[in-house]
């Protein structure tokens, strides 16, 4: 067994991306600027934008962080997306989800320019993905397909299970995995909570893909010996021996399962850091797109 090392993985790439950076610095360029808006003071989201700021930093990138009151208007939020799209310094921006109850999520995802939405959450840039067009591709399954690729893992004619259907992992994932290509060209199974019979499906799989966080959901009796596991699931459990009170765990029955699979994302230090990796990575695109 293999396992997937998202930290290693995604460490190489952000030297990668500094490497870039330095060039442009060098070049007198422009170096990439993201920026973040936070809508509220939700822990967990706040923890993730802090950790997506910090990341530009360490790659050279120049990041703003937009923190909104809760009380915000809808009016208000979206004053902020327009000026983000007319602000020629800003190369890329995402808003963190979830938003606030009061504000409609679906409106703000649209209202942001394609050409700076670098989580790949918008109508236009999730519809180039799916018909094989320059676009940014949402960060976590691109982090997926790039463990596939920098591990050389084989998904030619591989039966792939998907398991969860959300806009942002499991249905992308599925049509990436689908699409020709060297590391796609798999067949998918696309399975949500009312898929009957998801262990036998698991069972014929070669490669699976679990998105829907409920811990332990995956389980050695429902893998074929020799798949390829890809764990995305994050959820917090309560543990008083931690500092934090909490853990972090996958959807997968990670000491059970990993003896049978060929290779394994570890949650967390699998698909996590790649996430935050490739936000960068769509970051820097973006800049470099905006040079036409
Ligand atoms: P989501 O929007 O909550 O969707 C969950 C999916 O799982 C839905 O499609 C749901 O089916 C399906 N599902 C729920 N219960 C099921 C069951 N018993 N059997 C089969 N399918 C079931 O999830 P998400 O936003 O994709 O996130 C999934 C997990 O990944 C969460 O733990 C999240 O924290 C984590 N995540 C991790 C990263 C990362 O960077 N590693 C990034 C994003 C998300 P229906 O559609 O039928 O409801």
């Amino acid at each position: 067994m293999v396992l997937l090392d998202g930290r290693k993985t995604s460490q190489e790439l952000k030297q990668e991306i500094a490497a870039e950076v330095a060039v442009l610095r060098e070049q007198g360029k422009k170096v990439p600027h993201l920026a973040a808006v936070i809508v509220g003071n939700d822990g967990a989201s706040l923890t993730y934008v802090s950790s997506k700021v910090k990341a530009c930093e360490q790659v050279g990138f120049q990041s703003t962080l937009v923190k909104l009151p809760e009380e915000t208007t809808q009016e208000a939020l979206l004053e902020k997306v327009y000026e983000l799209n007319q602000n020629h310094d800003i190369d890329g921006y995402i808003v963190q989800l979830p938003l606030p109850k009061h504000i409609d999520e679906e409106k703000v995802l649209l209202a942001i320019d394609p050409k700076k939405d670098v989580d790949g959450f918008h109508p236009a840039n999730f519809g180039r993905m799916a018909l094989e067009l320059e676009s940014f591709i949402p960060a976590t399954p691109f982090g997926i397909m790039q463990l596939l690729e920098r591990y050389d893992i084989d998904t030619q004619g591989k039966h792939a299970v998907v398991i969860g259907r959300s806009h942002i992992v499991g249905r992308p994932i599925s049509i990436l995995l689908s699409q020709k290509g060297e590391y796609a060209n798999a067949t998918v199974t696309l399975a949500h909570s009312r898929t009957k019979n998801i262990k036998a499906l698991v069972l014929q799989a070669d490669i699976v893909v679990s998105a829907l966080g409920i811990p332990n959901f995956v389980t050695s009796d429902m893998i074929k010996p020799g798949a390829v596991i890809i764990d995305v699931g994050i959820t917090r459990v309560q543990d008083a021996s931690t500092p934090k009170g909490y853990r972090i765990v996958g959807d997968v029955d990670f000491d059970n399962v990993a003896p049978k699979a060929s290779y394994i994302t570890p949650v967390p230090g699998g698909v996590g850091p790649m996430t935050i990796a490739m936000l960068l990575k769509n970051t820097l695109l973006a800049r470099k797109r905006s040079e036409g």
